[in-house]
C-alpha cells in the first residue's frame, strides 16, 4: 500500500534547533526520516558546535548562521538556498525569545524596548521569513510556527508570552488568507509544555508540567517526537488543504475548562 503521505523529494528549512531537546530538532528528524532534504540554522558560534553535529547527523547540505536579530542574515540564508536549491518547498520557524526580566514580571510592568523585542523575534521574523520564502515557493509550499496555549488563556508565569503568541497566531491567520491562492499553506503547531531551554526561563516550570500532566485528558506530557509527527503531516501533500490553523498537540488539555 502507498504510505499516506511521504516528503521525499521535498527540500525544507529549520530555524530553532538549539540542542537535542528543540522542539524544532525532534520536528527535523521526523521530517527527514520521511526524506525530506533540509537547510539547518544555528543562532551564532557559541551555539555552532551543538547544532551543527545534529544537522550534520540528518545530512543537511546546507548549515548556515541565523540570528533574526542580525541585519541581512536570515535574506543570506535564502539566498543560499536560492542558489543551492532555486527552491523551498516547507520551513518551520520554532524560535521565540523575550528579555528575562520582562518575562519574569506582570504583563502589566513590561517594558517597550522588551515587548518590542520580544515581537520582533518570536512574531516579525516569521513574517520577513514568509516574505523570503514566497518567491521561492511558485507551485506552493508550508510554513509552520510555534505557538503556546498561553496566547488564549492566561497561563500562569506565561506573562509576556501570552500577547506574544496571540500576535503570532492572529499573523498566521493573515498570511494563511494572503497566500493562498498561490498554494502556500501558512499553519502553527501548539505542543503543551516541553523541557527544553527556552521553557527554563519561564519562572516555575517544573510546576507547570505537573499541573499539565494532571489534567491532561492523555495524563501525559508531549514529546518532541509527537510534535514531529504533526509537523511532518502538515508540510506533506496529505494536508493539501490545511492552512490557517493552530493544531494542538498536547494530549487534549485544551479541551479542559
Ligand atoms: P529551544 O530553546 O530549544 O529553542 C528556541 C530557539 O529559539 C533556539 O534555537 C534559539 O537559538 C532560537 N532563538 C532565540 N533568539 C533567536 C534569534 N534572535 N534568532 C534566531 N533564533 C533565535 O526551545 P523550544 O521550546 O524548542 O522553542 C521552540 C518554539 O516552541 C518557541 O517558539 C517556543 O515558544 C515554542 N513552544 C515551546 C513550548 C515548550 O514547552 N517548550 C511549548 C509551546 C511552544
Amino acid at each position: 500500500m502507498t504510505p499516506l503521505f511521504t516528503l521525499e523529494g521535498k527540500k525544507g528549512l529549520v530555524v530553532g534547533i538549539a540542542n537535542e531537546h528543540s522542539i524544532a530538532y525532534g520536528c527535523a528528524r521526523t521530517f527527514r526520516a520521511a526524506g525530506a532534504e533540509l537547510a539547518i540554522t544555528y543562532l551564532n558560534a557559541k551555539a555552532e558546535p551543538y547544532v551543527r553535529p545534529l544537522a550534520e547527523g540528518l545530512g543537511s547540505p546546507i548549515i548556515v548562521p541565523c540570528d533574526v536579530r542580525e541585519p541581512g542574515q536570515l535574506e543570506a540564508v535564502f539566498a543560499q538556498i536560492q542558489r543551492e536549491w532555486g527552491h523551498l518547498d516547507f520551513l518551520l520557524h520554532a524560535i521565540a525569545f523575550a528579555p528575562r526580566e520582562d518575562l519574569h514580571g506582570r504583563v502589566v510592568d513590561c517594558s517597550q524596548a522588551g515587548f518590542g523585542i520580544a515581537m520582533d523575534v518570536s512574531v516579525h521574523s516569521f513574517i520577513r521569513m514568509t516574505r523570503l520564502a514566497e518567491p521561492l515557493m511558485p507551485q506552493g509550499g508550508c510554513l509552520l510556527t510555534v505557538t503556546f496555549y498561553g496566547s488564549e488563556k492566561v497561563v500562569e508565569n506565561y506573562n509576556l508570552m501570552g500577547p506574544v503568541k496571540a500576535a503570532l497566531e492572529s499573523v498566521v491567520r493573515s498570511m494563511a488568507a494572503e497566500l493562498g491562492a498561490a498554494r502556500i499553506r501558512v499553519n502553527a503547531l501548539s505542543p503543551g509544555p516541553i523541557r527544553t531551554r527556552a521553557a527554563s526561563g519561564i519562572h516555575r516550570f517544573d510546576e507547570l508540567m505537573e499541573h499539565t500532566a494532571a489534567r491532561t485528558p492523555q495524563r501525559r506530557l508531549v514529546s518532541i517526537e509527537d510534535v514531529g509527527a504533526l509537523a511532518a503531516f502538515l508540510v506533506s501533500d496529505a494536508a493539501a488543504a490545511i492552512t490557517g490553523g493552530i493544531h494542538y498537540v498536547d494530549g487534549g488539555y485544551h479541551i479542559m475548562g
